[in-house]
């Protein structure tokens, strides 16, 4: 049986070129790899190469990249639309595609069907169990989940989460390639919201609570996190970035997930959902932009 190594990981392939995955593919070629960005048109990966090179511009004039270390990031940069045929040479997968379970099953049976034995199948999932989705392929020991954080090649963390599944021989590879590519790697067991949204959505969903039986105003809260405890930002302007309909769909996993009734989400946050207060990208949430 061929047991891969840290060295025999040479071909990435990022499935999915929006957000996550231009940012994922970025850092990836940054540090050398040889990286494929799939996506469903030329036209999302044509704006997701555009994206990534306005992001390099800005490290190359910060001095946090020389001009010739962007040219090489670019190189070593490649697209495709067609994921069964990419997946033949592919030596490790990260999916970062919109987060929706039927859309992870096809693409995970595809990866599964087309991928060599030894390839590693990460996703980048925010709510999805890393289980379910290793069940829909036949290398559930192979699947694992690789959560980063927008923007990509700036923040530090990885969270690592292991399937019951997993091996600890894709955990540990896995692990390693984080820190190749200069991440701050932590281990989670799969389990709703990771460590992450587990900690985080509730923070958000009491704030909202606060709103909702006016204790403070929504200034008032975001200054008593952010000057209470340094937070770089309040939880109800992070809301409005993240997403108001982000926010509830993860607080609905945690709730269905985990059963407990600490984590229901707040009516208030139902009701902007409801009228389309989605936050940043809908000109309104807490704020309005
Ligand atoms: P996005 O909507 O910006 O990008 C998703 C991309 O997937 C789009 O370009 C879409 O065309 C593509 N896609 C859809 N179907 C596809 C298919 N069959 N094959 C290939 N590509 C396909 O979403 P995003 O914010 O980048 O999120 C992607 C994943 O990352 C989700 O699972 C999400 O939960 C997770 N995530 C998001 C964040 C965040 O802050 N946005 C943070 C951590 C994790």
């Amino acid at each position: 049986m061929f047991r891969m190594t840290l060295d025999d990981i040479k071909n990435v392939v990022v499935v999915g070129a929006g957000t996550m995955g231009n940012g994922i593919a970025h850092t990836f070629a940054q540090n050398g790899y040889s990286t494929t960005m799939v996506d469903v048109k030329q036209e999302f990966l044509d704006r997701a190469l555009q994206t990534i090179g306005g992001n390099l511009d800005r490290q190359v004039k910060k001095g946090i990249l020389s001009a010739e270390e962007k040219a090489t990031t670019l190189s070593n940069l490649k697209t495709s639309t067609n994921l069964s045929e990419i997946c033949k040479t592919a030596d490790f997968v990260i999916e970062a595609a919109t987060e929706n379970q039927q859309l992870k099953s096809a693409i995970f049976r595809t990866m599964d069907e087309n991928c060599p034995a030894h390839t590693i199948v990460a996703t980048n999932t925010s709510s999805i169990s890393i289980t379910e989705i290793g069940a829909y392929t036949k290398r559930a020991g192979n699947v694992i989940g690789m959560h980063f954080f927008n923007p990509v090649p700036m923040m530090k963390l990885c969270e690592i989460i292991r399937g019951l599944a997993t091996t600890d021989e894709t955990f540990t590879l896995t692990e390693k390639l984080a820190q190749k590519i200069s991440k701050t790697t932590v281990c989670v067991q799969d389990y709703p919201g990771f460590i992450s949204n587990r900690i985080l959505m509730p923070m958000i969903n009491e704030a909202v609570y606060c709103v909702m039986e006016n204790i403070a105003t929504v200034e008032d809260i975001d200054t008593v996190m952010k000057l209470g405890m340094n937070h770089p930002m309040g939880p109800l302007t992070l809301a409005d970035f993240i997403g108001l309909d982000t926010c509830l769909a993860i607080m609905e996993v945690l709730h269905n997930g985990l059963g407990d009734s600490k984590y229901r989400p707040c009516p208030l946050l139902r009701k902007m959902v409801a009228a389309g207060y989605l936050g940043k990208k809908a000109g309104r949430g807490f704020y309005k932009y």
